[in-house]
């Protein structure tokens, strides 16, 4: 590799790299690099394989093949019951191809004539022309002549694959040869592991498909061996572990009355998780367990259960949602049942001033019980004496929202409840040492949610369906994706139903979206409590937590852009009283993918066994809903598919930090570096030195 002048080091700012102007700079900057050394973990988005680029002359009818072509004409019609059929041709000189997408009404627009862009899919036959319905696309700068693998990178601003890739090319093996390897040699070898430099160059351009996922398998480990050390260096410093704990009292009087009061008895599911929850829960060393249970499983009772053994140990509790909605239905569930066996429940919305009368009830210890948002965690919220927690739908927090609340008491106790089903080993790495209880039964007459897919152009009948409930005195929700109309999307909107319903009448309705200010959003919530509306049009909003017994029936409009397993947290919205519940999901024939998602829901009714399907359908990716989890770690792990790396990394951490606490060992200088750089703002002051 000719190289001019002084060697790039790890530390110079890409702008003076050869080749990278003001605007470029700016551009990179965008994707995050701002130093050489970034250029380095900017990951390619995937590999594209050059080798199997067939000319479009060599086609034939069933071939999975990469096409690499001109765009000659864009053509788009609207066909009925298809919406807009968009007919885009290409050529390469060898031969003519039709490459069609149904629904295309927004995507015809990004085929400019005269460009080049590389298809992947199944080759068909239309007429006498060869096509590709729905195959892989992207839009290319390269003539199909590049040979081997190549890297395709995220791209922002003006810049180009092919300018990217040069860049790359030219410097990242000189880059990669500067960087420490964080293992010691003598481990990397025990986990049989290419060296971290080997890795960095090969992941950008490997040699070949083995080569490259033994490149992804070494980094990898790295991200989550430096996770695992994250988490567990921060459990170790904010308290659960080692710290003296507080001995609550599960057998206490508060709790006992609950018990006996409520109108209903345990499950044996939920009796079995209670009893582990109550033994941690005596013992005076901090709790931190996890307890996961299907939608409707009865995980509030518990939380309740908890919060009284704290009261009666004299301490206070916190109960933190992911809403403010949440927070208002749990505050209210907690006053009924708490409020009549003396104990106080206070409910932070963020509103307050510091000299608020909640905040002060809180801060002198008047209010046993708290329940808020994130609001419970702002700075400057002062507890008397928080001695337990409880995170409600636990995946829409982050670690670090976590032990920010369990840093304003000493060592409370902490119950983190979630509907997610995610498997032992991978609660355990991401959440750091959680034990976990299971709640594996529903209560007694609940039957599943019927559920029945509908065509948008048979939405009448899911319309019909909720009429008849509101008839028979029941109610329903009808959700939508979206609160208002707006450019680029086809999809319902809630305020557009809304109005379309009330002109045709008959219903009393209400409305429910985020965008409404949260006093008005309690007081709908009220009136459909109350039974004053019949049918509440709403977005997503309601889709955790919200408990109405008497709502019987749920239309979801376009249901497929709901996820899997959001649209099971929406269903379980209704059935919840002695009346089973139905489920419309109403949607237009979608690809083969949403087809299988939607299938699944109609015949699945258990949460795991519908996560396990969409595992098979979707790939790990997104499914558990860890993207949005402020795990910002991940970029390269798959957390399914990595489990095993993720299980290995967990006790490789332990043992490090067993023999070397604080990462101070000079074997260990990379690896702290990494584990500080990944934990940012997260990191007290006080282990920075
Ligand atoms: P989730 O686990 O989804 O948070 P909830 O705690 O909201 O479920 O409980 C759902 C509904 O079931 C509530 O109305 C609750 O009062 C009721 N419930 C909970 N446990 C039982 C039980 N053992 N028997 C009957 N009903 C129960
Ligand atoms: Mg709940």
């Amino acid at each position: 590799m000719g190289r001019t002048g002084a060697r790039v080091a790890l530390g110079d700012p890409v702008a003076r790299l050869k080749g990278v102007g003001p605007r470029r700079a700016a551009d990179l900057a965008r994707l995050g690099v701002e130093r050489a050394e970034d250029l380095l973990t900017l990951w390619p988005r995937r590999h594209e394989d050059r080798s199997r680029v067939v000319p479009i002359g060599l086609l034939g009818v069933g071939m999975t093949a990469t096409v690499v072509a001109r765009v000659a004409d864009v053509r788009t019609r609207y066909v009925p019951g298809r919406d807009v059929l968009a007919t885009v041709t290409v050529t390469d000189g060898t031969g003519v191809l039709d490459v069609v997408f149904f629904h295309a009404r927004y995507l015809a627009r990004h085929f400019v004539p005269g460009r080049l862009y590389v298809f992947s899919g199944r080759v068909d036959r239309r007429g006498h022309r060869l096509s590709m319905a729905h195959p892989a696309w992207e839009a290319t700068d390269e003539e199909g002549t590049a040979a081997g693998i190549v890297p395709v990178y995220p791209l922002a601003g003006e810049l180009t694959q092919r300018w990217l890739r040069a860049l790359m090319a030219q410097v990242v093996p000189d880059l990669a040869a500067q960087t420490a390897d964080p293992l010691p040699e003598r481990i990397r070898r025990e986990l049989g592991l290419p060296p971290r430099p080997w890795a960095l160059t090969t992941l950008h351009f490997p040699r070949s498909l083995e080569d490259k996922e033994r490149a992804r398998a070494r980094l990898v480990f790295d991200e989550v061996l430096v996770l695992a050390l994250g988490v567990q260096w921060l459990r170790l410093r904010e308290g659960g572990q080692g710290g003296p704990g507080v001995a609550q009292r599960p057998d206490g009087p508060t709790v006992r009355r609950l018990l006996a009061q409520l109108p209903f008895a345990l499950t044996p599911g939920q009796q079995r998780a209670w009893e582990e929850i109550a033994r941690d829960l005596a013992r005076p060393v901090p709790m931190a367990r996890l307890l996961q249970g299907d939608v409707g499983s009865g995980k509030t009772v518990l939380a309740a259960l908890a919060c009284c053994a704290a009261v009666d140990a004299g301490g206070q509790a916190a109960v933190m949602a992911p809403t403010e909605l949440l927070a208002d239905q749990q505050a209210m569930v907690l006053r009924r049942w708490l409020e009549p066996l003396g104990v106080t429940v206070a409910r932070l919305t963020g509103h307050e001033g510091p000299r608020s009368p909640v905040r002060r009830a809180v801060a002198e210890g008047r209010a046993a019980v708290v329940v808020g948002t994130q609001a419970l965690i702002q700075e400057g919220v002062r507890f008397a004496d928080l001695t337990l927690v409880v995170v409600d739908e636990q995946h829409r927090f982050g670690v670090r929202q976590r032990s920010r609340l369990t840093s304003k008491g000493r060592y409370p106790d902490l119950l983190v409840m979630t509907a997610t089903p995610i498997p032992r080993t991978l609660a355990l790495t991401i959440y750091g040492d959680l034990e976990r209880s299971v709640i594996d039964d529903l209560p007694p007459g609940r039957r599943p949610v019927k559920t029945v897919r509908v065509d948008q152009r048979h939405r009448r009948v899911a319309y019909e369906a909720v009429r008849a409930a509101v008839r028979r005195g029941e109610q329903a929700y009808v959700v939508c994706p979206f609160v208002e109309e707006s450019e680029g999307r086809s999809a319902r909107n809630a305020v557009g139903l809304y109005e379309g319903m009330r002109r045709v009448g008959g219903w009393r309705l209400g409305l429910l979206h985020g965008r409404m200010p949260p006093a008005e959003k309690e007081a709908v919530m009220e009136r459909f409590r109350q039974g004053a509306i019949d049918v509440l049009v709403a977005t997503s909003i309601v889709e955790v937590g919200v408990d109405v017994p008497n709502a019987t029936v749920m239309v979801i409009e376009d249901a497929d852009r709901f996820g899997l397993a959001q649209l099971h947290q929406l269903r379980g919205r209704v059935g919840r009283g002695t009346v089973p519940g139905t489920c419309y999901l109403v949607a237009d024939p979608g690809s083969e993918e949403t087809e299988a998602r939607l299938k699944a829901l109609v015949e699945l009714h258990d949460g795991l066994a519908l996560a396990e399907a969409d595992l098979r359908i979707r790939g790990p990716g997104e499914v558990l809903g860890l993207r949005q989890h402020g795990l910002a770690g991940f970029q390269l792990a798959d957390p399914i598919r990595d489990l095993d790396a993720l299980q290995r990394a967990r006790a490789l951490a332990r043992e490090i930090l067993a023999g070397d606490p604080e990462l101070r060992d000079p074997e260990h200088a990379e690896l702290r570096r990494l584990v500080l750089d990944a934990l940012g703002q997260a990191v007290p002051a006080s282990i920075l030195h």
